[in-house]
């Protein structure tokens, strides 16, 4: 009989941001398909006998297409000797995680599949700072969107409603095309000087931030060298956060 197919979200970095539900299911895998930016401590869940496949996902180094993963996955949970089979993604599964793709093939295919939600970037980038993706004094909600692709997306991306500054915006793989959301941003309304903070390998050991203006925003990016995993937020939120921390808030 084949296996269920569990699609976890191992959490921004930080082990103990794991859910308990991801660990016991962890615990019990026979087969795991991890990407990038996983730690070994989370990884350790894992039994030692359980069939380990790295699917990479990082800039230049070898991986595995999607479509070699997606076939992989069906090829895994098909197997009569593997009850629990795992794809462990950073963050939440379902967000820019192309677990809807993987999903979709897992139906085609007949297989049974389950979703376990996991910490996404952006709320434990804005966590860890003290920083609330929403306050009602000042935002009405938050937009997640990737800057991947950015150029290619430009028709699907509504600029007007992301400089609408009503809500904070998260941007995920941002780092590559930020000076054109920046841009794009300023011309559709947004005030240049809008407080933006660019979290780089949110609640890891080595994660460092840094608070800046719209306008700045790649100058700094370029000048300190952040790099990939880094999430950038833009927002009232984010002047809200900084004046909180530096102990400017009227009482
Ligand atoms: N499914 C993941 C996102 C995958 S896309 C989630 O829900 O978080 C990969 C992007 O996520 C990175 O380019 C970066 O923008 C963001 N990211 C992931 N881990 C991060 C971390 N520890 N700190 C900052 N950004 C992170």
């Amino acid at each position: 009989m084949a296996g269920k197919v569990y699609l976890i979200g191992a959490g921004p970095g930080d082990p103990e941001l794991l859910t308990l539900k991801a660990a016991r299911i962890l615990s019990q895998a026979d087969a795991v398909v991890y990407d990038n930016l996983i730690s070994d401590e989370i990884l350790a869940h894992i039994p030692k006998t359980a069939e380990m496949i790295y699917a990479g996902k990082q800039k230049s180094k070898h991986t595995l297409k999607q479509s070699e993963i997606n076939a992989l996955l069906v090829e895994l949970g098909l197997r009569d000797d593997l009850k629990t089979v795992v794809r462990l993604k950073g963050g939440d599964p379902f967000i820019f995680g192309r677990g809807g793709e993987e999903v979709e093939e897992l139906v085609k295919a007949g297989l049974e599949f389950e979703v376990v939600p996991g910490i996404t970037a952006a709320a434990a980038c804005g966590a860890s700072l003290g920083l609330p993706l929403t306050h009602r004094d000042f935002v009405s909600g938050v937009h997640f969107f990737t800057g991947h692709g950015c150029k290619e997306l430009e028709p699907k991306l509504d600029w007007k409603i992301l400089a609408a500054e009503d809500k904070t915006l998260c941007v995920y793989m941002g780092l590559t095309n930020a000076q054109i959301i920046v841009d794009r941003l300023i011309e559709y309304g947004m005030s240049a000087d809008m407080p933006a903070v660019v979290v780089e390998n949110g609640t890891l050991p080595n994660q460092r931030h840094k608070y800046t203006i719209l306008r700045e925003l790649p100058v700094v990016l370029e000048k300190d060298g952040f790099k990939s995993p880094a999430v950038i937020i833009i927002g009232k939120v984010v002047g809200f956060a900084k004046n909180l921390r530096s102990g400017m808030l009227k009482s």
